[in-house]
């Protein structure tokens, strides 16, 4: 039995094993592919993460995982089918057979829902956006859009309105879904559009997103907004499925646990952006990673 099992090996996952690993626990990451390393990889340029302006999100999430390859990080690639409570053990039952720890880090991220459209993954990193304040700094004085009618999607607009030089908010009904306060603070800002009714149907661009093309859903007729970037926030899917019978999320799937990363259930620990928090960026993931395995850590030497 492993004093500790950690599901996920984007940074919350590998943070937590850093730490887990230098406190003396014997554990195991499970990821599910080789390398998954979440978001991260994906991302084209990381500029807010303190002490590494302008880095590549590849080059950090392989830094990240070269560090704790140094430590002797023990990984595992296989998918997780369910884990099962059993008081002071916690079975991890995976593709290729059944594992045991005192306690399980769930670190399985989350994915930002795709809008579906012609364009979007082929320029992503190249001007589609999932993240305004990962990503907005780099269209400081430019047109860009946000599509939702959500919370994320409001404050998203709100944010980049401050520096760019143009918000298309595209909504595909006639009414925001956002708190009011937020509307109001946008219909406030000169440089914001509402576009209502309207549907994005294509994204398009060479090397980078130069317009897309827009469907008025009223009049049926399409049009060319000219935007260097888009960011698109039309929710948020949390990878809590494995936990969802196990412990408490919030109405958006969010496991509820607190800044020592302990669920209602004890032994089961939560990092990243599975946690119901504020702000979901790798700052705050790597952050969480540290606490959780700390708690973990104490919760093994009580046992
Ligand atoms: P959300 O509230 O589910 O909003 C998603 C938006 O995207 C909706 O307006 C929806 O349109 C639209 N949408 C969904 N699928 C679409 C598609 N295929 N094409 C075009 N539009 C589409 O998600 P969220 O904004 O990411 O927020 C997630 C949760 O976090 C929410 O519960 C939110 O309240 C919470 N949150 C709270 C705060 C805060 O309290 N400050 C801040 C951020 C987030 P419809 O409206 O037509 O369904």
């Amino acid at each position: 039995m492993y004093d500790l099992i950690i599901i996920g090996s984007g940074p919350a996952g590998l943070s937590a094993a850093i730490y887990g690993k230098r406190a003396g626990l014997d554990l195991l990451v499970l990821e599910k592919d080789s390398m998954s390393g979440g978001q991260v990889l994906n991302t084209y340029e990381v500029d807010n993460y303190l002490g590494m302006p302008g880095m590549d999100g590849f080059d950090m999430g392989t830094k990240f995982r070269e560090h704790a390859d140094r430590l002797g990080v023990e990984f595992r690639e296989t998918a997780v089918k369910a884990i099962q409570d059993e008081g002071s053990r916690k079975k991890v039952c995976t593709d290729s057979g059944d594992l045991e720890a005192k306690a399980v880090i769930l670190a399985t991220g989350a994915v930002h829902a795709r809008l579906g459209v012609a364009g979007e993954e082929r320029l992503m990193g190249k001007g589609v956006s999932y993240c305004a304040t990962c990503d907005g700094a780099f269209f400081r004085g430019k047109a860009v859009a946000v599509v939702g009618g959500g919370d994320v999607a409001l404050e998203d607009a709100v944010y980049l309105a401050r520096t760019c030089e143009k918000v298309y908010l595209i909504h595909r009904r006639d009414e925001l879904r956002g708190q009011y306060v937020l509307q109001q603070a946008l219909k406030s800002m000169p440089n914001v559009e509402f576009l209502y009714s309207h549907v994005v149907e294509e994204i398009q661009g060479e090397e980078a997103v130069e317009g897309i093309c827009i469907r008025n859903l009223k009049t049926d007729q399409s049009s060319l907004l000219s935007v260097a970037g888009i960011f698109v926030a039309v929710g948020i899917r949390p990878g809590t499925e494995l936990v969802r019978e196990l412990t408490a999320c919030d109405e958006g799937g969010y496991v509820i646990a607190g800044e020592d990363c302990a669920t209602e259930v004890p032994g089961l620990f939560v990092a990243g952006d599975v946690r119901k928090k504020p702000l979901r960026q790798i700052v705050t993931a790597v952050a969480d990673g540290a606490n959780a395995a700390v708690s973990a850590g104490a919760y093994c030497r009580k046992m």
